[in-house]
């Protein structure tokens, strides 16, 4: 007789080894029940080393690579059920597998802290009575001679098939209830929670539509996968339709998933959300306790809560019946996890989408081409919303030439001029300085020459630390010029320097005026957004400067002049992707300014006021804009006609950052030999080739295919984990990188 191979237990724990480890079941569990409690999903925790940890079940198996003699049993069990649903338990290990992310790690950063460490979710649900078997096909002329426990069977039978305890005990003394369970005929139970009640769910009523929301609305299907593309300016109306998409599966008891990029720049978003529903709902965000994040997750487990608002994590929140994803603002860059992790939200949302077979909306003024070729691709539907006749006028654009101004701190004399008028109207005034992200090209502030790669065409990247222009598409080198070649002029600069002073100048020019700085360190402050946002809402005089933040979200109705910098630092990033953010900043921050009654100017600084780009954006808007830039990635094959993955490596010497690569390169190339359909570049410094006293070094792979990618990446990233020279250096791989 074969005796049947013990059962194995794979278990991911937080570590940044990407396999799961084996452990037996312990003795106090059944053989026979092993597989029944040892549940994919359940928790337990296990010897780790010399340690103890938390980890997490994936499967169970009968056969282990290890000698099975070598193999610890698990400490202890945790959960008697799954802590995950099982559709985002297997999202969970498609975003590891394609990201490729240890599992372990990949769970163990995003649940809440307190189930990381092991912790009891907390009890949900209330303690309730329902019949038992017996107790159903009881005749009740038996319990004649005890009248309250009829009454009680009686209640149960009426209000039942479920009723809380603390509802019985409103009429019934607890002996009755013992009484009834001594002889078995009811039962405890644990009342789940349920969402809300179906009406009575508006708080408001919702508006009459306006005839392309109608539409839109009418396409957005509330049952099965789907997903739709909602195109529509700022103000032409996305948010009604995402309210009205929620409440028409609030109506099945379904819950809403809404995503957005950052909650403290729209408190107006999640007010409005409460301000419509009378329903339970829960805000995901980086200010709560863990003790709040905990529940706040179990409500969203439990159906508790009937709408999850939260930013990029809140993808991962278990939900009871999902019946709607929207993620607003899809072609925001914070959707995409840039560290550890690096998952992109929007892409998550899409398979969860689809996993749960619910329909997704995804929302934004300013697409993303890849979703933008998604619905010209079929995959994703169009739904457009043409702005409100009458309303939303466009605003006035205003080239500023740099070439032919004079220029202090980065603001030329007609920007400056165009503010102080604008204060003298008492009117507001936000400068928006594009800074974060772009390598700088070196350019010409006499021509407006800029420095091109001699063998490729795209722009140099200045890189001060080395004295050299460095082509991030091809790996050309040259030493920095003294003198522009086109003009002989000796003032060449980097793209977007000398704006580092324009605050303290503006504040300089107008002492009595209030200038507000918006940006990720002045807002981290508590209540520093808020200050920003009443000043604005007051509508008294100020000029509003900061970053990419600015262009995100908050309404500022009293803005009439928005004053772009620094346009060029876009124009000529290096970056495949710097046209596409420069046309979604302009038309973000464009679409602040001017939503009161005065039409909005906004003026573009920049050295090529001829741009092609720019002029095409200006005159036929972002639509046309995009359309154009997909043709251009389609004929350079850039993504997402392409499948691109970044190995980064950092280190304190520059050469381990760099020899590491070469060597991942070499491992690659004997996987996947190079060839039109899997091509490497690099390794090339990063663009922001050193940050905290680390040289920062990135290999590029490019694939035809998806899955050939994929099958290569999966191959590789055990190789590097368990190479020695790996131990010199940070490495990582990204997988759809946003940047380089
Ligand atoms: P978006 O989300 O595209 O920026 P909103 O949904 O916030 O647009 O709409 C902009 C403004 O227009 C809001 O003040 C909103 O209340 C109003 N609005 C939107 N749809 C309607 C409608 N159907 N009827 C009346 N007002 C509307
Ligand atoms: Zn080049
Ligand atoms: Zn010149």
């Amino acid at each position: 007789m074969v005796q049947s191979e013990p059962l194995v237990i794979r278990v991911a724990v937080p570590s940044p080894l990407r396999r799961l480890f084996d452990y037996l079941i312990p003795d106090y569990i059944d053989e026979n029940q092993a597989e029944h409690q040892l549940q994919p999903g359940c928790r337990v925790t296990v010897p780790f080393g010399r340690r103890e940890v938390t980890g997490l079940i994936i499967e169970t198996a009968r056969h282990s690579e290890f000698e099975l003699s070598k193999l610890k049993p698990i400490s202890r069990l945790i959960d008697a059920e799954p802590l995950l649903p099982s559709s985002l338990f297997k999202m969970f290990i498609w975003a590891a597998n394609y990201y490729q992310q240890p599992i372990g790690d990949a769970l163990f950063t995003t649940l809440p802290v307190l189930l990381r460490k092991g912790e009891l979710p907390p009890q949900s649900g209330q303690p309730g009575w329902k019949l038992s078997t017996m107790g159903l096909g009881l005749g009740l002329e038996s319990l004649n001679q005890a009248r309250k426990q009829r009454a009680l069977i009686e209640l149960i039978q009426d209000q039942g098939p479920e009723l809380g305890e603390s509802i019985i005990l409103e009429t019934f003394s607890r002996s009755i209830i013992k009484q009834l369970e001594r002889k078995a005929l009811i039962e405890p139970v644990i009342i789940e929670p349920t969402a809300g009640p179906a009406e009575n769910l508006l708080r408001h009523d919702h508006l009459p539509l306006y005839s392309s929301q109608q539409i839109a609305m009418d396409a957005i299907q509330s049952h099965g996968f789907n997903s739709y593309l909602l195109d529509g300016v700022t103000g032409s109306g996305k948010t009604e339709v995402y309210l009205q998409s929620i409440e028409k599966i609030l109506r099945y008891g379904r819950q809403a998933l809404v995503l957005i990029p950052e909650i403290s720049l729209t408190p107006q978003t999640e007010k409005r959300f409460r301000d419509r529903f009378n329903v339970p709902m829960v805000t995901l965000h980086s200010g709560l306790t863990d003790k709040q994040r905990l529940a706040a997750w179990m409500q969203a487990k439990t159906g508790e809560a009937s709408i999850i608002l939260g930013t990029r994590s809140a993808i991962f929140t278990p939900l009871k019946s999902p019946g709607l994803i929207i993620l607003d603002e899809e072609h925001d860059q914070s959707y995409k996890q840039q560290k550890g992790f690096r998952y992109s939200a929007r892409d998550l949302a899409v398979v969860r989408a689809q996993q749960e077979g619910i329909p997704i909306v995804l929302g934004s003024a300013t697409p993303s081409l890849e979703s933008l070729n998604n619905c010209a691709s079929g995959r994703y539907q169009h739904l457009i919303l043409s702005t409100r006749a009458g309303d939303a006028v466009q605003p006035d654009w205003h080239m500023v030439d740099l070439k032919s101004e004079r220029v202090e701190s980065g603001i030329a004399a007609s920007t400056l001029a165009a503010i102080g008028a604008t204060i003298k109207n008492q009117q507001q005034v936000l400068v928006f300085l594009n800074r974060r992200g772009y390598a700088p090209a070196l350019l010409c502030h006499q021509c407006g020459w800029t420095a091109e790669c001699k063998q490729c065409d795209s722009r140099l990247t200045v890189h001060r630390a080395r004295g050299r222009l460095i082509c991030h598409h091809c790996d050309y080198q040259e030493r920095i010029p003294q003198q522009c070649p086109s003009c002989q002029g000796h003032q060449l600069i980097a793209a977007g320097e000398g704006t580092q002073r324009s605050e303290a100048y503006l504040q300089q020019c107008f002492p009595d005026t209030k200038v507000l700085r918006v940006d990720r360190d002045s807002t981290r402050r508590k209540g520093a957004m808020q200050e920003v946002f009443d000043t604005a809402d007051s509508g008294e005089p100020c000029i509003l400067i900061g970053t990419q933040m600015l262009a995100k979200g908050h309404h500022f109705a009293n803005v009439t002049l928005v004053a772009i910098l620094d346009a060029d630092s876009g124009l000529f990033s290096p970056d495949f992707r710097g046209h596409e953010r420069t046309g979604q900043l302009l038309t973000q921050v464009a679409g602040r300014s001017g939503r009161g009654k005065v039409r909005g100017r906004v003026f573009i600084q920049t050295h090529q006021p001829d741009h092609p780009l720019l002029e095409l954006l200006m005159d036929k808007g972002y639509g046309h804009f995009a359309t154009q830039l997909i043709a251009q990635r389609q004929f350079s094959q850039l993504p997402p006609f392409r499948h691109m993955a970044v190995i980064r490596a950092e280190a304190e010497r520059a050469n381990d950052a760099e020899n590491f690569l070469r060597l991942v390169r070499q491992l690659a190339e004997n996987i996947s030999s190079p060839s039109p359909d899997m091509s490497y570049l690099g390794p090339l410094p990063a663009m922001l080739e050193k940050r905290a006293g680390r040289f920062r070094y990135v290999l590029q792979v490019e694939a035809e295919q998806r899955p050939a990618l994929q099958a290569l990446l999966s191959q590789l990233a055990p190789q590097l984990e368990n190479h020695k020279d790996a131990r010199r250096v940070r490495w990582s791989i990204d997988v759809d990188p946003q940047e380089r």
